[in-house]
C-alpha cells in the first residue's frame, strides 16, 4: 500500500480495500477464482459490508469503487448461479439477491458521503446498475471500456434497479433504446449521453495491486470528483428540459408505446423480455426508485427468469463461455498475421486483425484489387469514428496496420497466414504450395474454405500438419462463431495458434472435424436445398420465407430472414458450389441444377429470388419456365409441412455429424447453429427444439412419412430415434 493511508478494517475475499488521505475510502472489486468480476450473493454481501463500514465510519468522507481487474469493471449477476436456479427452478436465493441490491443500492444513493464508480474494462448488466446507484461514474479510454445492460439478450430485464435509474439519468428514449436492445456504448457515446460524468486516459498499470491502481490517471480523476462532490450537498445534474418532457408523465405513455412498436418491428412477439422491461421503466417512473424496483421491476424479473427463454438464453451464453474456455490456447501469441486474398472475406478478416491490434500482410494479385480493398476497409473503420466508438488516429492506426502487396514473400515475417482465395481448389493448392515456399518455416495456414475439406486442399502439401481451417462467417464483424477445423495431420500447435487468434479476435472458436462442409454449412445445406426444391415444386418465394421467418429464423440479427433471402445474401453461384461439394454426402442433398441454371444467364449477375423486397419477376419466369419443363404435382400442402421439410433434415443432418464425431456434443450443434446461421436462440438450438417440441421417434417418423411422399432425401439417419442427442 502506498503512502497516506490508514489501515483496511478486515480482509475481504473479492474487494481490496484501502483508506486514503482526506478519508477516501478505495474499494477495489476482484471477484476471487474468476477472470471478470460478479455479483451474487457473496460479493454482494461483502459489498453491503464495506458501504455500512463507508457509513458509519467517522474518518471515511467519500468512496471511490474500482476494479482491479484489468479490461473488466463488473459483468454482472453471476450468470452461473442464475441458470443453476433455471435449472433446479428454485429462484429464493436469486430473489434474496435482487432485494439486497435494491436496499443496498438505495443505501448508496441515499448516503450523505459521495460514491463514485472509476469504470475501466466492461461494465455490464448489474455491474452497470451498481455503478449507477454511485452518485458519479468516471470512465477511462481502455480499449475494453463500454457500457451495456444486456439483460434482455438473456431473456431477462435489468433487475438491481436499472429500469428505475436509467431514465431518471439520461432520460426516456435513451434509457428505453439501451435497456430494449441491450446495446453496447463506449466511453465518448456514454460520455455524450450523459451516462458518465467524465473521462480519463486509459493508462492501466500491468501490477493489479491497489497500490498501484490508485496512481492511475482514472482513480485520480475519480478521487478529484469525490472531492467536489464532498465539498456540499450531493446534487445530481438535472435532466434536459427536452429529455425532462419527455418523461414526463403525460408523453411518457407515447414515448413507451413508440419503444414497443420499434421492439415488435424488430423482434416480432418472440422475446417477451424487452416488452417487459418497457412495463416496468414505465410504470416504475410514477414511483420511488426503491418501490419501483421492488414493487415492479422485482415481479416481472423473477416471472422472466423462471420462464424457458430465458433459461435457453442463459444456456447458449454459458455454452459460449464453455467454447472459449475449454479451447486450446498457444502459449505465444501471433503478432503479424498473413492474408492472402482481398476480397469480400480476406478484406473484411484483415480489417478485424488490424482492428484487434495485428500487423496484416495483406496479399492479392493485383494491386487494384488491393486498393478496393483498402478502401472497404477504411469505409468500415470510418464508421467506427463516426459513431464515435474510436478517435480518427485510431483509425489511422488501424490503417497503418495493414500491409497490401502483391508479392508472396512478404508474408514470409507472419506467424500465421489466413487463405481467403478464390473457391477453387487448384488455386487454393497453388496457393498453399506457394505459401510453403515463401512462408517461415513455422508459420501455420489457415484456410477459410467453406466448400472442401482441409484434407482436400492440403493434399500435396509437404507439411500439412501446419494446416488448418479458420472458417469465418459473413459478415465477418457480426458473425461471432469461427469453426476452427482439424483434420488427423493437423499439429497441436497450428490448432492452438488458430484458436488464440479467433478468439482475440472475439469469436467463439468452436473446434470442429474436418469433413465436406464442416458442421454448419453441412447442415445448413439441407435446409438451403429443401428450399430449392419447393421452389421447383411452385411454391411461392413469399411462403417459403414466410414459414422460416414465422419459426424466427435471423430474428436475432434484428433481420429476420427466409431460407431464399438467405440464398440471396451468400450469392446462388457461392451458395451453389456449396451445395455441389456436398454431394459427396449422398442422396441427401438433391440438386436442382435445370432449374437454377436459368439463375444464372452468361455474362450477366446471377439473378436474385427478391428484388426491391418484391418476389423478382426474371426469377418468377425462369421458375415457369422450369416447370413447363418439369412439370411436377405435389397437390396443395400446408404450412406445416413446409415447416416439417425445411426443419426436420436439419436435425437429421445435425445426428449425422454427431455420428461422425465432427463435434461430440448436441450443446455444440445447438450453439453452432443459432451463432452461424441464425437459428433463433428463444428456442435454446436446433436440437433442444427438436427434443422439446417431440420425441426422438417422433422425429423420426415425420421424416419416414415425408421419405415416402417427397423422396428418399428425407430417410432419417439410422439411430435417429436411439437417443444420444
Ligand atoms: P472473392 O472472390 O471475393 O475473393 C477472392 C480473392 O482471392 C479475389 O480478390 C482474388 O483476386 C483473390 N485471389 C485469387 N487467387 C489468388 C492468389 N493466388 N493469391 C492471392 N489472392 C488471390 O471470394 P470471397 O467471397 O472473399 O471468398 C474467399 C474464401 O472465403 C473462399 O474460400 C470462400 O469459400 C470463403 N468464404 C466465403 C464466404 C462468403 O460469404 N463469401 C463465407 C465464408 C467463407
Amino acid at each position: 500500500m502506498s503512502d497516506g493511508q490508514t489501515s483496511a478494517p478486515c480482509e475481504f475475499k473479492h474487494f481490496k480495500i484501502a483508506v486514503l488521505e482526506e478519508g477516501i475510502l478505495l474499494a477495489g472489486f476482484d471477484y476471487f477464482g474468476k477472470p471478470v468480476n460478479v455479483l451474487n450473493v457473496e460479493s454482494m454481501s461483502e459489498w453491503q459490508k464495506i458501504v455500512r463500514y463507508a457509513e458509519q465510519s467517522a474518518a471515511i468522507k467519500a468512496i471511490v469503487l474500482v476494479s482491479v481487474k484489468e479490461g473488466n469493471f463488473c459483468a454482472g449477476a453471476d450468470l452461473e448461479q442464475m441458470h443453476e436456479a433455471q435449472r433446479q427452478r428454485s429462484f429464493q436465493e436469486m430473489e434474496q439477491l435482487v432485494i439486497t441490491a435494491h436496499t443496498l443500492f438505495d443505501e448508496m444513493e441515499r448516503s450523505p458521503k459521495p460514491f463514485v464508480a472509476a469504470v475501466e474494462g466492461a461494465c455490464l448488466g448489474g455491474g452497470l446498475e451498481l455503478a449507477l446507484a454511485c452518485h458519479a461514474r468516471m470512465a477511462s479510454t481502455h480499449p475494453k471500456t463500454c457500457f451495456a445492460l444486456p439483460e434482455v439478450k438473456l431473456g431477462i430485464l435489468p433487475g438491481f434497479g436499472g429500469t428505475q435509474r436509467l431514465p431518471r439519468l439520461i432520460g426516456l428514449p435513451a434509457a428505453l433504446d439501451m435497456i430494449t436492445t441491450g446495446k453496447t456504448l463506449f466511453p465518448r457515446q456514454a460520455l455524450r449521453i450523459g451516462l458518465v460524468d467524465g473521462m480519463a486516459t486509459s493508462l492501466p498499470s500491468t501490477v493489479r495491486t491497489l497500490g498501484k491502481i490508485q496512481q492511475e490517471t482514472l482513480v485520480q480523476a475519480a478521487i478529484a470528483q469525490a472531492r467536489v462532490l464532498c465539498s456540499g450537498p450531493i446534487r445530481r445534474a438535472p435532466l434536459r428540459a427536452s429529455l425532462r418532457f419527455l418523461s414526463g408523465p403525460v408523453i411518457r405513455t407515447f414515448v413507451c408505446r413508440y419503444a414497443r412498436r420499434q421492439v415488435i418491428k424488430r423482434v416480432r412477439h418472440f422475446y417477451p423480455a424487452p416488452l417487459r422491461a418497457i412495463d416496468a421503466v414505465g410504470k416504475g417512473m410514477g414511483l420511488s426508485i426503491l418501490e419501483g424496483s421492488l414493487t415492479v421491476e422485482k415481479p416481472l424479473l423473477l416471472e422472466l427468469m423462471a420462464g424457458p427463454i430465458s433459461s435457453h438464453l442463459v444456456g447458449l451464453f454459458l455454452a459460449g463461455e464453455k467454447v472459449k474456455r475449454t479451447c486450446a490456447i498457444a502459449p505465444a501469441a501471433v503478432t503479424r498475421v498473413g492474408v492472402l486474398g482481398a476480397g469480400l472475406m480476406g478484406s473484411q478478416i484483415a480489417g478485424q486483425l488490424a482492428e484487434k491490434g495485428y500487423e496484416v500482410i495483406l496479399r492479392d494479385v493485383s494491386s487494384d484489387i488491393l486498393a478496393n480493398a483498402v478502401g472497404r476497409i477504411h469505409k468500415a473503420q470510418t464508421t467506427q469514428v463516426r459513431k464515435r466508438i474510436i478517435l480518427a488516429s485510431d483509425l489511422r492506426y488501424r490503417m497503418m496496420r495493414v500491409t497490401p502487396t502483391i508479392h508472396i514473400k512478404d508474408v514470409n515475417l507472419a506467424a500465421l497466414v489466413i487463405e481467403a482465395v478464390s473457391e477453387k481448389l487448384d488455386v487454393k493448392r497453388a496457393v498453399l504450395a506457394e505459401f510453403e515456399s515463401a512462408a517461415h518455416p513455422d508459420a501455420i495456414f489457415a484456410t477459410n474454405t467453406s466448400s472442401y475439406t482441409l484434407a482436400d486442399i492440403a493434399a500435396r502439401a509437404v507439411h500439412p500438419e501446419r494446416c488448418v481451417g479458420l472458417h469465418f462467417f459473413n459478415p465477418v464483424a457480426k458473425m461471432q462463431l469461427v469453426e476452427v477445423v482439424h483434420a488427423p495431420f493437423t499439429s497441436d500447435r497450428a490448432l492452438a495458434q488458430a484458436c488464440s487468434l479467433a478468439k482475440r479476435l472475439g469469436k467463439f472458436p468452436l473446434v470442429v472435424s474436418d469433413g465436406p462442409g464442416f458442421l454448419v454449412n453441412r447442415i445448413l445445406s439441407r435446409y438451403l436445398a429443401e428450399a430449392v426444391i419447393m421452389v421447383g415444386e411452385g411454391i411461392s418465394f413469399r411462403r417459403i420465407d414466410a414459414v422460416a421467418k414465422n419459426f424466427g429464423m435471423a430474428v436475432d440479427s434484428g433481420h429476420p430472414m427466409g431460407p431464399l433471402e438467405l440464398l440471396d445474401l451468400i450469392g446462388l453461384p457461392v451458395a451453389l458450389h456449396v451445395l455441389a461439394s456436398l454431394a459427396v454426402l449422398g442422396s441427401r442433398i438433391e440438386s436442382r441444377d435445370a432449374l437454377l441454371r436459368d439463375f444464372l444467364p452468361e455474362k450477366k449477375p446471377p439473378l436474385t429470388f427478391w428484388k426491391s423486397e418484391q418476389e423478382n419477376p426474371e426469377a418468377l419466369d425462369a421458375v415457369a419456365n422450369y416447370r413447363r419443363a418439369n412439370p411436377s404435382e405435389t397437390g396443395p400442402i400446408s404450412d406445416d409441412i413446409l415447416h416439417q421439410r425445411l426443419f426436420l433434415p436439419m436435425v437429421d443432418e445435425a445426428v449425422r455429424c454427431l455420428h461422425d464425431k465432427i463435434v461430440e456434443h448436441p450443446w455444440q450443434v445447438d450453439f453452432a447453429l443459432t451463432y452461424g446461421i441464425g437459428f433463433p436462440a428463444f428456442r435454446g438450438g436446433l436440437l433442444t427444439w427438436a427434443r422439446q417440441t417431440m420425441t426422438q421417434g417422433q422425429v423420426a417418423q415425420e421424416l419416414e412419412s415425408l421419405a415416402v411422399k417427397y423422396g428418399k432425401r428425407f430417410e432419417p439417419c439410422p439411430g435417429l430415434s436411439n437417443g444420444g442427442w
